[in-house]
């Protein structure tokens, strides 16, 4: 007898949707049929949901030693549990890794406490480290974060010579992209103003165009496999969309709270929406969307990067002293399934692959992650799409107490998500203990 099947559900395969069934043996999936599969040993109905694989989500920041407030393994792989997410991509904070022992402890650490499955972006790269990818690569990691600008900024040759270290291995560059001669324009502009604004304001759309442009001249240059991080701007879409076109091994992310909020926010939110990079104007995020659709980015990730309340709050007296970035990875699949699917942005074979097969064939985890077919992981986010919740931080998992979509109401929420053939969350709460997660070497 099989360990576990799955009816009912309305499923969505590569080759479409189905209504039908999975049956699950040692935390794989086992056959798919419409109907007629053995009884197994445990038993989940699933009549009126849609079965989505688990989502992958390859940019969160979920551990760094220096800021034990602001999230760890235990609480920030609960709330993507709770939310739907099966596998993240872990990206270093501010503690690089780059070499064995540091690589070592964030491992044993989310082999001690994550919920969800992990991976680990190495970073963030400086010109120092370039000549250690083989060396980080020997522990299981293939893609490598780097920045344009501050506060890790790299020069744009040191990032091409990166490119040649990293397609030798066959890995990913990552990248941040705003340039840093053109920010620095607008913050020399901008510095004397203090309010939430004064930031946003003063990293515009030139500097991702460019930034974006000649990391991608580097990428064709270098052959290398290149990954744009949070592509904010209607500039940075075409310049991706160009590179595309002339056949670069490039692709793109966008988050979903560039999908979302705009700076007239920022009158509302101050700096708990400071970003890098900054908010844009909804002209942006209708293109951002439009290239989601098109195909032009490809892909959605949230990257999750908590700072405590007290952390921004200062920012409302002065914006430059409070840290960017904001908690995301729980209310990602609601906010994109009721932003996305539900407004009709998105179908959901979009979403699907946008938020679960690409992120993980881009980063080396498909076919094991990212898909529902025979022999994969049993990585299962069960869905109902007629369910709504307000948002609210009382009921999620940050460790901050807080989210940037506090109140919104979305329509559409996993209420069930499996890992490896096991329920790991149901209905907002975590079902097994902290350890069930594993490392993904890739
Ligand atoms: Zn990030």
């Amino acid at each position: 007898m099989v360990d576990l099947v799955v009816r009912n559900g309305r499923i969505v395969l590569p080759e479409g949707m189905i209504t039908g069934e999975i049956s699950i043996e040692d935390g794989r999936i086992c056959r798919i049929a419409v109907s007629g599969l053995p009884k197994g040993d445990q038993e989940i109905d699933a009549k009126g949901r849609i079965i989505i694989p688990g989502v992958v989500d390859v940019h969160v920041h979920l551990y760094d030693r220096k800021f034990p407030n602001r999230e760890d393994f235990a609480s920030g792989s609960s709330a993507a549990a709770a939310g739907g997410v099966t596998t993240v991509i872990v990206m270093p904070w501010d503690t690089p890794i780059v070499s064995g022992p540091c690589i070592e402890e964030v491992i044993d650490l989310g082999c001690k406490n994550s919920i969800v499955d992990f991976a680990l972006h190495a970073g963030n790269m400086s010109a120092e480290t370039i000549k250690k990818v083989p060396e980080i690569n020997c522990f299981g990691i293939k893609s490598f974060k780097a920045f344009t600008c501050d506060p890790y900024q790299m020069s744009y040759d040191a990032i091409e010579e990166l490119m040649c270290y990293v397609k030798a291995i066959g890995g990913v560059t990552f990248v941040h992209a705003e340039d840093q001669k053109v920010l620095s324009k607008g913050i020399k502009a901008l510095k004397r103003r203090k309010d939430p604004m004064a930031h946003a304001e003063s990293r515009s759309n030139e500097a991702e165009e460019e930034a974006i442009k000649k990391v991608l001249k580097s990428a064709a240059r270098t052959e290398c496999r290149t990954h744009i991080a949070h592509v904010t701007t209607r500039q940075g879409c075409e310049a991706v969309e160009k590179a595309k076109e002339k056949g670069s091994h490039v692709s793109a992310e966008t988050c979903p709270h560039f999908l979302v909020f705009t700076r007239e926010d920022i009158e509302r939110l101050g700096p708990y929406l400071k970003v890098n990079p900054s908010l844009k104007s909804p002209s942006d995020r209708a293109a951002l969307w439009e290239a989601l659709k098109n195909g032009a980015i490809d892909i959605v990730s949230t990257d999750h990067a908590p700072a405590t309340k007290e952390e921004k709050e200062i920012g409302w007296t002065d914006i430059w002293q409070a840290p960017s970035g904001v908690p995301g990875v729980e209310t990602f699949l609601p906010i994109m399934l009721s932003e996305g699917v539900v407004k009709g942005r998105l179908s959901l074979e979009q979403l699907v692959n946008s938020m679960c097969t690409k992120p993980a064939v881009l980063f080396g985890l498909y076919p094991r992650k990212g898909v529902i077919q025979e022999g994969s992981d049993a990585d299962l986010t069960i869905l109902d799409l007629n369910e709504e919740m307000k948002i609210s931080a009382d009921r999620l998992h940050y460790k901050v107490g807080w989210t940037p979509y506090e109140g919104m109401r979305v329509r559409g929420l996993p209420v069930m998500t499996l890992l490896r053939g096991k329920v790991i969350a149901e209905g907002g709460k975590i079902t097994v203990a902290p350890g069930f997660g594993q490392f993904l070497p890739r």
